[in-house]
């Protein structure tokens, strides 16, 4: 690669103004885990486990989660984060797998992700008991996916202490106060994020799916992309919601979506209280430039201007000429 970008991998995400902001990857597959870090994140924001299911025809064994999930948290040593998601099966996602799935109308607004696993309990505690066991490798964080009430999400945290439960019996190792985080993808979980940040260690919002879910548009539909953008005020004001709570409960928001990985997002996000992004590893450098050219004062008169705008356009807009005078 070469380039002024790749110059960046050695300095810190500090604004202007000095304040840090962490940067670290998505990744899908373990072999990932090193662009990271080659890339200067500095740590894993989101593991998408499920594409354990990739060329398999049958669920993964608890060896072959543990395995993956210790070769990622050995790769990125005792002090950076990994946040492990379980599973997000369902909808487009390795459906034809797991043998739970008739043909749905409605994939999308089906059984997919946690609650697919609420039905699958066998599945879910494989997994919950192979990221238990791994986490003593390194700085394990467990995330779970399209939550949309706080049952679903106390469910899994009973689900979760009860495998703990089965390690202490067995005498087998795992860390105990693994950080335990919700995405927010579905408009629900936005409202009702200051009930549900009373329940987690940290959140991730998950833009792919909230402003899916917001706009009803499919996030894979060309017939309907006018719709789907991250600017549109309506997830504007969500974000805004999930960012205000955390704040309250004074817990971490992460953002994992593709929003995330745009530099034209930073200020706005910066500006919303976020000091903490994830995104493709090839997306840091750039987040990075960005991030040092800013100050947290013109981040947050960024987002105070676009919260007030009416239009997906009109911010859009916006937020390009505010980069083009940053950069
Ligand atoms: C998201 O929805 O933004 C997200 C990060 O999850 P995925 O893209 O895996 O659905
Ligand atoms: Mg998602």
């Amino acid at each position: 690669a070469g380039g002024q970008a790749d110059n960046l991998r050695d300095v810190a995400p500090v604004t202007r103004c000095g304040t840090r902001v962490l940067l670290l990857g998505n990744i899908e597959f373990p072999h990932e885990a090193p662009h990271c870090l080659d890339r200067g994140a500095e740590g894993v924001g989101l593991y998408r486990t499920e594409f354990l299911y990739v060329n398999k025809t049958a669920d993964p064994t608890e060896a072959e989660h543990y395995e993956a999930y210790k070769s990622v948290l050995t790769a990125l040593g005792p002090d950076r984060p990994v946040v492990i998601r379980t599973l997000d099966i369902g909808a487009d996602k390795f459906s034809a797998v797991s043998g739970l799935l008739s043909a749905e109308k409605n994939p999308f607004l089906g059984l997919r992700s946690v609650r697919l696993c609420l039905k699958n309990l066998v599945l879910f505690k494989t997994q919950l008991r192979a990221i238990l066991r791994a986490s003593v490798y390194g700085d394990a964080r467990l995330m779970f996916p399209m939550v949309s009430t706080v049952m679903e999400l106390r469910q899994c945290k009973s689900l979760l202490a009860e495998v703990k439960e089965d390690l202490e019996e067995a005498r087998i190792p795992f860390k105990p106060d693994l950080p335990i985080g919700t995405m927010i993808e579905v408009p629900s979980a936005a409202l009702i994020a200051d009930v549900l940040a009373r329940e987690v260690d940290f959140f991730s919002i998950g833009t792919n799916d909230l402003v899916q879910y917001t706009l009803a548009a499919d996030r894979n539909n060309e017939n309907v992309a006018g719709l789907y953008n991250p600017a549109d005020p309506a997830v504007l004001r969500l974000m805004k919601m999930v960012c205000d709570a955390a704040a309250t409960e004074n817990i971490t928001v992460n953002v994992c979506g593709e929003m995330s990985g745009e530099p034209l997002y930073v200020p706005l996000l910066i500006g919303l209280g976020i000091r903490q992004l994830s995104a493709t590893p090839r997306k840091i450098p750039e987040l990075k430039r960005t991030i040092r050219n800013l100050t947290v004062a013109d981040a947050e008169r960024i987002a105070r201007e676009s919260m007030r705008m009416e239009t997906a356009r009109e911010v859009t807009t916006y937020l390009r000429e505010q980069l083009r005078r940053i950069l």
